[in-house]
């Protein structure tokens, strides 16, 4: 018996680039110590006040099965930091809760694509989009946007392959670059929306790690409400990667499908995880800020050490947990550098290439680790870079 063609696909063959992190859990579980920069996870764990919220809630009966659209409180809170947030009415009729971001990227597309539909996406990407598109039966089509643009997507490059499209998804503050793409970039983006009369997915789950610029929301610009599906979840802005909370916030209409399509999927997310997310949410800015917080200081740790040297360039990353290296100077693919710095400095940090074609050359660092370690590990990827630049 013979697994679907949808599901045989999701990876679609070939290197996935993820041998470079695979090799690093390798020598971790061989009992080699390596100093891990890969995977967009914090260092800290959820908070306990969050946990004891949790517990609450369950011991308090939570426990069987809860809104499927998610509970009325969540969706209000939500629906009402959307509109603080930007400035768009948002009703919970407009929110529905789903088991993270993840998730609510595979529910969004299925509810705007249908099999063999042409979804656009943005390259360097988050590396499960092409897999998601795959996963709903689309036809995925990347767009590069280029280095030499510090990685914001041009319009008349998106708008180049729009013809017969039928989705774009973006990503802002972006993974794998930091980038924050500016208010022309998603005017550009809104543009070609309404031209080829696209559906916009954005994913939007960096938002409260914010370093420079500011955060705009495509749904807020003229007309596109309607047409935007973001994506949210509280794993990256409240440390709670496992709870496995988030959302997508769109029309009504589409919710209301998205909430069919939960019905015959997840059923809905624990009760007592949702009274936990809206918690969280209750403990407002200064909180979101006090878990960004060690981000943003690594990042200044980074570019303090990196202008103190001209081989590695730093991508310049208004937001997010990570940073894109350039490492060009060095005469090494992405991948190259990143194995040999792996071997020979025990330290793991993501090729460029795992991202998509428009970021080779560069690694990926993911700033998640304590700071005295993170610091370290940068200095010492500098040296080794300097040493391989020196006989390039
Ligand atoms: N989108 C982006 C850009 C991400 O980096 C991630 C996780 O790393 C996700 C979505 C999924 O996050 P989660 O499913 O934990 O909410």
């Amino acid at each position: 018996m013979q697994a679907s063609q949808r599901i045989s696909n999701i990876l679609g063959g070939g290197s996935d680039g993820w041998e470079v992190f695979l090799r690093a859990r390798q020598m971790i579980a061989s009992g080699t110590p390596v100093t891990e920069l890969t995977i967009g996870e914090h260092d800290i764990r959820t908070a306990a006040p969050i946990l004891q919220e949790m517990h609450r809630s369950a011991m308090a009966g939570h426990t069987g099965y809860a809104a499927i659209p998610g509970i009325p409180a969540l969706r209000a809170a939500i629906a009402a930091r959307v509109t603080t947030r930007t400035g768009i009415q948002t009703q919970p009729e407009n929110v529905m809760i789903t088991p993270g971001g993840q998730s609510a990227l595979f529910a969004a597309h299925t509810a705007v694509l249908d099999p063999g539909d042409t979804a656009l996406y943005i390259d360097p990407y988050y590396a499960t989009y092409p897999g998601t598109l795959r996963g709903v039966s689309a036809r995925p089509v990347a767009i590069k946007a280029d280095a030499s643009e510090a990685f914001q997507p041009r319009a008349k490059d998106i708008a180049a392959c729009a013809a017969g499209a039928k989705s774009l998804l973006i990503n802002s503050p972006n993974n794998p670059t930091g980038v924050i793409y500016s208010r022309e970039t998603m005017e550009g983006v809104a543009g070609v929306c309404h031209d080829h009369d696209l559906w916009l997915i954005s994913d939007e789950v960096y938002d409260t790690q914010i370093w420079e610029g500011e955060h705009i929301s495509p749904r807020a610009l003229n007309g596109m409400a309607e047409r935007t599906l973001v994506v949210g979840s509280m794993s990256k802005s409240h440390a709670m990667t496992g709870s496995r909370i988030g959302w997508v916030i769109g029309p009504e209409d589409i919710i209301t499908h998205l909430v069919n399509l939960a019905t015959h999927t997840t059923y809905g997310v624990p009760g007592f995880i949702q009274e936990a997310a809206l918690f969280a949410l209750g403990q407002g800015t200064e909180f979101e800020d006090q878990i960004a917080a060690p981000f943003r200081r690594r990042r200044d740790l980074a570019h303090k050490i990196l202008s103190a040297q001209n081989v590695v360039r730093a991508v310049p990353n208004g937001g997010a947990m990570y940073m894109m290296l350039e490492i060009s100077a060095t005469g090494l693919s992405g991948e190259a550098f990143a194995l040999a710095l792996l071997e020979e400095s025990r330290i793991a940090v993501m090729p460029g290439e795992s991202f998509g074609a428009a970021a080779a050359g560069h690694v990926r660092v993911a700033m998640t680790v304590e700071d005295g370690t993170f610091e370290i590990a940068m200095t010492t990827l500098c040296s080794f870079a300097k040493r391989i630049a020196a006989y390039a």
